[in-house]
């Protein structure tokens, strides 16, 4: 394939090809490990996350800040101080032929984010940290914020190193580079509609947390004897209810989603699945809460767990419920995790394949603010 010299660059630059892209077969190639190297630094870089006009009274020490709630959540469901994880890298990619599989990580290193400064770690998240979880709406609502707070931090890391990969398509062939270049626009296009949408959704869910009013906090919880084995804590923009039915299309990156947080944690008598979303996302999470309620008690596992598998992918999970599952259900939630991811190792799909979960001793479940 050639290119004209005097062409705007394929790239989208804006550039001349001859100023741009011209002789980039000849680059040396960037080491995929070195990429890997600077999203590793990406996602540990240090800032608060608490709201801007709280800055001022930052301590000045950001500390890795825990996302499932309650530190003493995981060690619920650990074995000899370790969870299984999945930890998404090149080389676990690589490892294992382009499927992940969850590995052992301590619980001091599970599941942190550099993302709250000691301060406001301690204080803001001292309702859901230093009292027994019963439920209530600033409860809800602070483990929404802290899981929204880990998803801003996310997308904004994955921002920065969406531009480390433009470089990746040096010393490649024209075809490759211009492939390259296009899944780099693609993907660039939606990781700017993620920084927009965090512009519409930051001040939202900072309303009640700065009036210390949580009136209008919607929940559905579920309350559980025992730990739940699989703990998450994520913001998602639903785009299905549990019964398949579309609710919003997320294709459409010129309008803003609607999001649900979830998370499930051992709240220090029982174990809790707990869903949060603000009064204008009920167009969307309505549904999904009327059919998720829908589902029998004895089901609930089940469905529970695959819906955290498709959608979140900082799970931590207990070994030995893990070990404990049959192979073919193992490989079934592996697949539901990979479901999004690119295919670039051409891995085999079986996302609809039925996981038998053993049944969860359901306590109680109830919407809260709705
Ligand atoms: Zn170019
Ligand atoms: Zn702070």
């Amino acid at each position: 394939m050639k290119y004209g010299r005097n062409e705007q660059c394929f790239c989208g630059s804006g550039k001349k090809y001859k100023h741009c892209h011209l002789g980039r077969e000849q680059e040396p190639r960037v080491n995929p490990w070195d990429i890997s190297a600077a999203v590793r630094k990406e996602f540990s870089v240090k800032l608060c996350s608490a709201p801007d006009v709280m800055h001022e009274k930052c301590s000045g020490k950001i500390i890795a800040a825990h996302t499932v709630q309650r530190s003493g959540s995981l060690s619920e469901i650990a074995r000899d101080g370790h969870v299984l994880t999945f930890v998404p890298s090149f080389e676990n990619l690589t490892k294992h032929k382009g499927l992940l599989h969850p590995e052992l990580v301590g619980i001091r290193k599970a599941s942190t984010f550099s993302g709250f400064c000691s301060r406001h770690d301690d204080e803001l998240f001292a309702p859901v940290e230093k009292e027994v979880f019963g439920g209530s709406q600033q409860q809800c609502f602070l483990l929404a914020y802290r899981a929204y707070a880990r998803e801003i931090y996310t997308k904004r890391a994955a921002a920065e190193t969406a531009k480390l990969q433009k470089d990746l398509d040096r010393g490649r062939s024209l075809d490759t580079q211009m492939s390259m270049q296009m899944f780099n626009f693609t993907q660039g296009l939606g990781l700017d509609a993620a920084l927009r949408d965090i512009e519409h959704h930051k001040p939202r869910f900072e309303v009640p947390l700065l009036s210390d009013d949580y009136s209008v906090v919607r929940s559905y919880i579920i309350d559980l004897e025992g730990p739940p084995p699989v703990m998450c804590s994520g913001t998602y923009p639903p785009e299905r209810d549990f019964e398949g039915k579309r609710h919003q299309d997320l294709v459409d990156i010129t309008a803003t989603p609607h999001l649900l947080s979830v998370t499930s944690f051992y709240g220090g008598e029982n174990g809790h699945v707990v869903f949060t979303w603000l009064p204008e996302d009920d167009p969307v999470c309505l549904p999904v809460i009327q059919t998720l309620e829908k589902i029998s008690d004895e089901d609930l596992s089940s469905r529970i767990v695959c819906f955290l598998f498709e959608h979140f992918e900082n799970l931590h999970i207990s070994p030995n419920w893990w070990e404990s599952l049959e192979k073919a259900t193992q490989n079934a939630l592996i697949q539901r995790m990979m479901g999004d991811m690119p295919t670039m190792f051409g891995a085999p799909r079986l996302r609809h394949a039925k996981c038998q979960i053993p049944s969860w001793n359901v306590i109680n479940r109830y919407r809260v603010g709705c």
